[in-house]
């Protein structure tokens, strides 16, 4: 039997490298839908190829737009329109598998719908286990998903861990998120005043989208990951701890109880991760090429300093703080950065903004809080960072 996929956000970064792996195995998986927020003429063209049953889109004229296409290629996909249509197709019982590859927390309810479902669950949607935290991680409990890490840190750590989970806490003293540094890493956060969305999205390895690169830049990527690790491995702030390793060739290590340390090594590649999560527990062809030790100069690392990396330091932060915290710390950072990419506020701007708002909105949720409080929570921490912005750009 085939595995039936479903990819939410087909037409990215993590979207068409997750294809790019499929498309290697036919004799293991289908794909039944996928999704695109803008790029109909890639959606079109990956429809085209996969042959899904369904396509999500954003609006009603990129439907009208992708129906005609599909209608001349002869093709006989459903088009479904909006956030309700890919919940729908996330928790579809047609489905196997959900690669969650949308940016930010509006890829959460779709998580949420697939946790539910009892999915397996590839995230590489950061942003919708940061915003989710235990609430998240609830619904994969009680819907019976098993959740696999995509994000290449969080997949080392994975890899470095025996399948059974109930070993974890005792096996673990702590981990050791890798990070780049970004483009940005020798220079210090006060001299970046003047940088340009084009200098900051120059990741030195990896090649994504704009948001994760501006958050690479910043940092913020790394705190986002540390909030992520601190849910996916369920481990206390202080057990997760970040080194900066510019050549990402250890993408993350776990110090186990007795001082062993256990890494996973590899090109900078997200295929390898994807291929893993696709199919766990077994291994197949990435399609990433190999390391060549011998080209290897050197592995470096590096501490993190606060005056180089503030935001990442907020990470710890939110996470002692009350529950919804690091949801207020994501929402300011999306508003932020997408201010910062439009050419609205400075660099540095973004990590006042992210500061300022954690600040300015304690959650104030209970233990009892629901999908609703925090998509309020979000709305309101928006708003919040939305007037900051303003008095920014002034
Ligand atoms: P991207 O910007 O290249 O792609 C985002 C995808 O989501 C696109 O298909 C877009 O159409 C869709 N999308 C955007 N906004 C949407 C919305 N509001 N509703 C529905 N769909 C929407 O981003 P990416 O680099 O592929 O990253 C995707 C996720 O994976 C992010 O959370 C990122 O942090 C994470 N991630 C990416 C990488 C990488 O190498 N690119 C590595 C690790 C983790
Ligand atoms: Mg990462």
């Amino acid at each position: 039997m085939r595995q039936r996929l479903a990819i939410l956000g087909s037409t990215g970064s993590i979207g068409v490298s997750t294809l790019d792996v499929v498309a290697r195995h036919p004799d293991r998986y289908e794909v039944f839908g996928l999704s695109a927020q803008r790029r109909v003429d890639l959606l079109l063209a990956q429809c085209r190829q996969f042959r899904p049953r369904i396509a999500v889109v954003a609006t009603e004229a990129g439907a009208a737009e992708l129906r005609r296409g599909l209608k001349d290629a002869g093709l006989a996909t459903e088009v479904l329109v909006g956030p309700e249509a890919l919940c729908q197709m996330a928790a579809a019982p047609e489905v196997d598998a959900v690669m969650a590859a949308i940016v930010g927390a509006a890829g959460l309810p779709a998580c949420m719908a697939a946790a539910r479902a009892g999915k397996r669950l590839l995230l590489a949607n950061k942003e919708a286990l940061v915003v989710g935290g235990g609430l998240f991680m609830r619904a994969v409990a009680e819907g019976g998903a098993t959740l696999l890490p995509i994000d290449s840190e969080h997949s080392a750590i994975f890899q470095c861990l025996p399948e059974d989970r109930r070993t974890w806490a005792q096996r673990i003293d702590h981990i050791v998120l890798t990070a780049s540094g970004g483009p940005f890493r020798q220079r210090e956060h006060a001299s970046l005043h003047d940088v340009t969305p084009e200098q900051a999205v120059a990741h030195p390895n990896w090649v994504m989208g704009r948001k994760i690169s501006v958050d690479s830049a910043t940092m913020m990527n790394k705190a986002l990951e540390v909030i992520e690790a601190r849910w996916l491995f369920d481990l206390e702030p202080e057990r997760i701890r970040v080194v900066i390793h510019p050549q990402s060739i250890i993408h993350s290590m776990v110090v186990c109880r007795d001082a062993s340390v256990l890494a996973q090594l590899g090109t900078p590649d997200m295929k390898v991760p994807i291929a893993y999560g696709l199919a766990f527990p077994e291994r197949i062809e990435s399609g990433a090429a190999s390391l060549d030790f011998l080209q290897l100069a050197a592995l470096t690392f590096e501490a993190p300093e606060r005056s180089r990396c503030p935001g990442l330091f907020l990470a710890w932060d939110a996470l002692r703080a009350g529950a919804g915290t690091t949801a207020v710390l994501n929402a300011a950072n999306e508003e932020a950065v997408a201010a910062f990419l439009a050419g609205t506020i400075a660099f540095t701007a973004i990590h006042k903004v992210n500061a300022h708002t954690l600040e300015a909105l304690p959650p104030g949720l209970g233990a009892d809080h629901t999908l609703e409080d925090l998509l309020d929570l979000d709305r309101r921490a928006r708003a919040l960072a939305g007037r900051l912005i303003k008095e920014l750009s002034a």
